[in-house]
């Protein structure tokens, strides 16, 4: 008999959401190179937008926003319900709002009267207003995640490098790592931007790492009840933090080992920001480049799946892109009806990787606002 009967790779919102949903299973190993969730999911802004990023996906984003209610409350986890606007500048992102029954278009004036002065000009056609979203601060959510993991009966091993996935007979019958061999009958690697590498000799993933840029502003005025917003022309994304200041991020469409802030997020933020925003004047707090890389995919959305190429069971869970920590125990859900067998009422096709006839992984960014 195996020493487990699941192993997962990697310990970010992933690893932890699939963990999580199959602590039922059996004996479940999490396995991480460093510290439990300290990869690029302890860097995330804590802005869960998921029917705003996952617009053509209602069952995902409903179940993915569910589940942060549903773990409201539990150990030191708070999920915070506030809106989310969108500055809305072509009609056919109007019409596609107004046929949506979780968000309404505001105009001008009315989207003033709601929230106040956010923006100095809003969008051409108005905001468009999500409600059914809100923020949390990732670190309470992963620490619980973990929690509840561990009591439901899941073991930790952080500090272990996964070198690869030990096959026998098209079968998985364990993993590799630096200090020797675990057996498990079932893995899942949710190894972030480098899950192509652990399963490579295997099956080919298109996965790349790239980054995000933030800015946290001291601003002159009170944007402590600001909803949180975004905006496809500046294709930048912010929020209040509880400290009272204003993050703001954007993509950066490379990664770099040293990474540094993109000169052209530095440019907007110098030059663009007080005429964007209904402010007057700000200081910069800090700048946050982030040391680990987030992962993509040619269409910026994930590969959740039990690969046909692969062995027999490999699961793997990864390429995120900016939207991974809002996907909360939604990813675990896929990840269970792939080792379980069971069915799951989610669009699980939309992270298939037959979708990509190019497996590799030298394609170009495709921006999470395209
Ligand atoms: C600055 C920034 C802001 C963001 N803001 C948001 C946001 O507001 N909302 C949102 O939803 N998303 C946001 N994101 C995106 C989000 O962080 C990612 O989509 C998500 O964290 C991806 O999770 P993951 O589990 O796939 O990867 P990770 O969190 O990176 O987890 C992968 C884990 O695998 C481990 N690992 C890697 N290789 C190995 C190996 N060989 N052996 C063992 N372990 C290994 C790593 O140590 C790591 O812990 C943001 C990202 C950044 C960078």
């Amino acid at each position: 008999m195996a020493e487990y009967d699941i192993v997962v790779v990697g310990s970010g919102i992933a690893g932890l959401s699939s963990a999580h949903q199959l602590a039922d299973q059996g004996r479940v190993l999490v396995v991480d190179r460093g510290a439990v969730g300290q990869g690029t999911s302890s860097r995330a802004s804590g802005v869960i937008t998921t029917p705003v990023d996952y617009p053509d996906l209602p069952k995902w984003a409903s179940r993915a926003i569910d589940s942060f209610r549903e773990l409201d409350g539990r150990g030191v986890f708070t999920f915070d319900e506030q809106p989310f606007i969108r500055l809305v500048h072509s009609p056919a992102y109007a019409a596609m709002v107004r046929g949506r029954d979780d968000a309404v278009m505001l105009g001008p004036e009315e989207s003033m009267a709601r929230f106040g002065d956010v923006v100095s000009s809003p969008g051409a056609e108005g905001v468009a207003v999500y409600d059914n979203v809100g923020t949390c601060d990732v670190s309470a959510f992963l620490a619980t995640l973990k929690f509840e993991c561990e009591r439901r009966g899941v073991d930790f091993r952080p500090d272990t490098t996964v070198t690869g996935v030990r096959v026998e007979d098209g079968r998985v019958v364990g993993v590799d790592t630096e200090y020797g061999p675990i057996d498990a009958d079932d893995v899942v690697v949710a190894a972030g931007s480098a899950t192509p590498d652990v399963v490579a000799e295997h099956v080919e993933l298109p996965i790349r790492p790239f980054t995000w840029n933030a800015v946290y502003l001291d601003v002159d005025g009170d944007v402590t009840n600001w909803p949180m917003g975004g905006d496809t022309e500046h294709q930048l994304y912010w929020r209040t933090m509880p400290t009272g200041d204003l993050l703001v991020g954007r993509e950066n469409q490379t990664f770099d080992a040293d990474p540094k802030i993109d000169a052209d997020f530095e440019r907007l933020v110098d030059e663009d920001l007080s005429t964007f925003f209904a402010f007057d004047d700000f200081d910069v707090v800090r700048w946050e480049t982030c040391p680990i890389p987030d992962a993509t995919t040619p269409d910026a959305r994930a590969i959740i799946d039990a690969p046909a190429a692969a062995p027999e069971g490999l699961v793997v869970a990864a390429g995120f892109h900016g939207a991974g920590v809002m996907a909360g125990l939604a990813i675990g859900d896929i990840v269970r009806s792939y080792v379980t067998g069971e069915a799951v009422d989610l669009e699980v096709e939309a992270f298939a990787l037959d979708r990509f006839s190019d497996l590799g992984r030298d394609f170009p960014f495709c921006s999470l606002w395209d």
